[in-house]
């Protein structure tokens, strides 16, 4: 057995994506000892489809360093990145890429398996033994084991139901009948990529599809125009709601009921118009319930409201939900002491938790400060506030701020 070694460094990000490298490159940049864990843009390329396109708009799609010469503008120019089109997947990949080989060209790649509480602050077991103490954690592990799969789906084997998240490329289902259950940007666009690659594929879905502006801007209506006009930069939520989520400080002093309502409205299903054009070839089955999920043989049945339909495969466009116990690092004892509404953090102004010196950005900090920060949008506001906590060396809240929210 190889002996273990013991590091220490005053902050360690976990995590290595659109966060935790924005995160990490202003620590680095105020001069504060920070280690960065995981491989970067790992989800990105891991859990996300081959041919897919960011739906988020291009100045709202930088990651954030403090110099701001590592903008997805600056990438673009030096890689000849189309910008009249969407995003592509491959594209975000390299540009992150990119990033870190420029403000973090050190990154210990590494998983992260056991995070523990000390008297001084924390300690973080790596999967090889190593142990690394730190003064100050920042837990931007983005949205790994955090997918949604429906009750009526949990008994049923890979073979027949498959998350969204679980794809990287759809090639396999080639001439197979599958269900696309959702009606968001990710079961979307699943649908029109799994047409793509020959499979014949319907959507069920709850309500009709929700398409977010128009498929070619000179066929747009004067409404639409005048919403693009008006929309906030990251194009979160309808206007005016949009222009609020850029405030993620004033979000998080809305009553909490108001803001779960916010976060709702502002998040709420819908899909890129550059897809429908793409849809010619998917059914779409509108207004369903799925009652029910079982194995027929090879096959799927889904017990619907009208009666039961079968396929070959289900892909669960349905999402993710956070509960940070499924993160699968934090120690039991550590996670009792966080306090937390649902299963997410509640965090205060600088993405504090209750623990002190523990912080949580990216999707953990949206029921504290709203839609903002589930998007690449949210990586400057975080990366400024936990690098602020750090200099000021805070951890000056008192249990009272974190009382979970009355029912
Ligand atoms: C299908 C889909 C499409 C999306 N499209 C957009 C879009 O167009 N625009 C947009 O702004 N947002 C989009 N998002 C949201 C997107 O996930 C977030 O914006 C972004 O990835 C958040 O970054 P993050 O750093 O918090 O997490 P992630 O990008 O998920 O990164 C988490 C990192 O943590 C690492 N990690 C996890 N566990 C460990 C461990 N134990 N030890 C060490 N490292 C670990 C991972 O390897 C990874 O590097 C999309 C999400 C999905 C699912």
């Amino acid at each position: 057995m190889t002996a273990k070694r013991f590091n220490a460094c005053e902050v360690a990000v976990i995590g290595a994506g659109p966060y935790g490298m924005s995160v990490a490159a202003h620590l680095r940049r105020a001069g504060v000892s920070t280690r960065v864990f995981g491989v970067p843009m790992a989800f990105w390329r891991n859990h996300m489809p081959k041919g897919m396109r960011l739906r988020s708009p291009w100045r709202a799609t930088d990651l954030s360093d403090p110099d701001g010469t590592l903008s997805l503008d600056a990438f673009a120019e030096r890689h000849s990145v189309d910008r009249d089109k969407p995003l592509a997947l491959e594209n975000f990949v390299a540009y992150g890429e990119w990033f870190q080989g420029n403000a973090l060209p050190d990154i210990d790649r590494r998983p992260v398996r056991l995070v523990e509480e000390t008297g001084s602050g924390f300690q973080i077991e790596l999967v090889d033994g190593d142990i690394f103490a730190v003064h100050r954690l920042v837990v931007a592990t983005g949205l790994a084991n955090q997918d949604y799969r429906p009750r009526e789906f949990h008994d049923l084997p890979a073979t027949l139901v498959s998350h969204a998240g679980e794809h990287t490329d759809f090639a396999p289902m080639q001439g197979k009948h599958v269900a696309v259950i959702g009606r968001g940007q990710s079961a979307c666009e699943s649908a029109a990529l799994l047409a793509e690659a020959g499979a014949d594929v319907e959507l069920v879905s709850r309500g009709e599809v929700h398409w977010l502006g128009s498929a070619e801007s000179h066929r747009m209506t004067a409404s639409a125009r005048l919403r693009q006009a008006l929309a906030a930069p990251s194009a979160v939520g309808p206007f005016p709601l949009s222009w609020l989520v850029e405030v993620p400080d004033l979000v998080r002093h809305l009553p909490f009921e108001l803001r779960q309502r916010f976060g709702t409205r502002c998040l709420r299903a819908a899909a890129s118009g550059w897809l429908k054009p793409r849809f010619a070839k998917v059914k779409c089955d509108a207004g369903r319930t799925i009652v029910g999920a079982r194995a027929d043989a090879d096959r799927i049945v889904l017990e619907l409201d009208t009666g039961p339909r079968t396929f070959d495969h289900v892909v669960l466009g349905t999402g993710y939900r956070i509960d940070i116990s499924r993160i699968g690092i934090l120690s039991p004892q550590l996670l009792s002491k966080i306090a937390r509404a649902g299963g997410s953090p509640l965090l205060r102004s600088e993405f504090e938790s209750s623990v002190p010196r523990l912080h949580f950005v990216g999707s953990y900090a949206v029921a504290s400060f709203g839609p903002l920060l589930r998007f690449v949008a949210g990586t400057a506001y975080a990366a400024r506030a936990v690098t602020r906590a750090t200099l000021d060396g805070g951890a000056t809240h008192s249990v009272a701020e974190f009382s979970a929210p009355s029912r």
